[in-house]
């Protein structure tokens, strides 16, 4: 019989209990052991895990977070550190280790496979859905709508008092929690690291869409929408060169480490479930070195290399569609 390890690693995401709980039920019905590490990659380094049976599921999916926690780990980035994983996996005779994260858990799941020469098998679990080879990752959805919940909040107190707001949402390196959040809130500009170039023409844009709108219709709440690390001088630096362009009170707000939390929606339990159960399917088969994930409802295998090397553009019909509102909403 095999014995499997999980753990979950880099940022958490909503729904990484629930595709713990689909590994659990699954490993149990094919009659594998199932090794539960703690604390992403530091648990694989301490040897710190617990065996995970049925009753460990009892509630689970519905809860945020991850029962295993998460963490980042810079001492397994060395050879050291992955052989170190590697003598403990081998200690454990683990046949397979599944990994729940982002691309920076995969690169560290393919540096350990320079080592450790079991099976490894990499479910997405990010927020930021910057994976090739999935449609989307786990905990995606529920971020979305945390941060559409936020920005209807923002938007009655911008509507009250006539205020531009900047909203900072979570995604440094890919902009589709920014621009599907945007776009489900109905806010009025987005500033994303896909089509960022220049901080002067980002500037002439929003200032020409608030004139317009000011001459339309007098006074006005106006919602940008920014993910996080795009803009170079920080938040602080777009509202007050803002307030010199619009001669107007600009309020930012962070919307942080909210996003990352939360009982996950239907969608990314569904996906959590899906992907989970189809990781363990995949046991002591020849499968070795990849992501699971789902391209059009249907389950999909990439190499974890690609993950990260691969280009994920921003769906084209939501960037079409945001470009049409920021263009001529008025
Ligand atoms: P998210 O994008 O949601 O933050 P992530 O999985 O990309 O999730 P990271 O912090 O980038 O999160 O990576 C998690 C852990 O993976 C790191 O702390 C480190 O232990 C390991 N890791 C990341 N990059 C590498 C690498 N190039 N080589 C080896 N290990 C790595």
């Amino acid at each position: 019989s095999k014995r499997v390890a999980v753990l979950t690693s880099g940022g958490d995401a909503p729904g990484m209990n629930a595709c713990i709980r689909a590994i659990v039920i699954a490993c149990e019905r094919h009659g594998f052991t199932l090794f539960g590490y703690q604390h992403g990659y530091n648990g694989l380094l301490e040897q710190e895990y617990e065996i995970l049976a049925l009753q460990a599921t009892h509630n689970l999916i519905q809860q945020g977070g991850t029962v295993l926690h998460s963490a980042r780990c810079e001492p397994f980035k060395t050879d050291e550190g992955a052989k170190t994983a590697a003598t403990n996996l081998t200690e454990l005779e683990i046949d397979t280790l599944i990994v729940i994260g982002g691309d920076g858990s995969f690169r560290g799941a393919d540096h350990l496979a320079d080592f450790w020469h079991g099976q490894i098998i990499g479910i997405p679990g990010t927020i930021d859905n910057d994976v090739a080879g999935t449609d989307a990752t786990i905990g995606y959805y529920t971020a979305i709508d945390t941060v559409v919940s936020s920005i209807d909040k923002v938007r009655d107190t911008a509507d009250a008092f006539e205020r531009i707001f900047i909203v900072e949402v979570m995604g440094r390196h890919a902009g589709f929690l920014a621009l599907n959040s945007a776009l489900a809130s109905a806010a009025d500009y987005v500033i994303l690291p896909e089509t960022f170039q220049h901080c002067d023409a980002e500037l002439d844009k929003i200032t020409e869409q608030i004139e317009k709108r000011r001459q339309l219709k007098g006074a006005i709440s106006f919602i940008i929408v920014v993910a996080e690390n795009v803009w170079p001088g920080g938040l602080n630096d777009l509202a007050d060169k803002l307030v010199s362009k619009t001669q107007s009170e600009v309020r930012p707000v962070t919307l942080g480490h909210v996003q990352r939390g939360g009982s996950p929606v239907s969608q990314d339990r569904l996906l959590a479930t899906k992907l989970g159960t189809y990781a363990v399917s995949l046991v002591g088969s020849d499968t070795n070195g990849i992501m699971v994930g789902e391209l059009n409802g249907t389950p999909s295998e990439i190499a974890l290399t690609e993950t990260w090397e691969k280009d994920k553009p921003l769906n084209p019909s939501s960037m079409e569609t945001m470009l049409t509102i920021m263009n001529e909403r008025y």
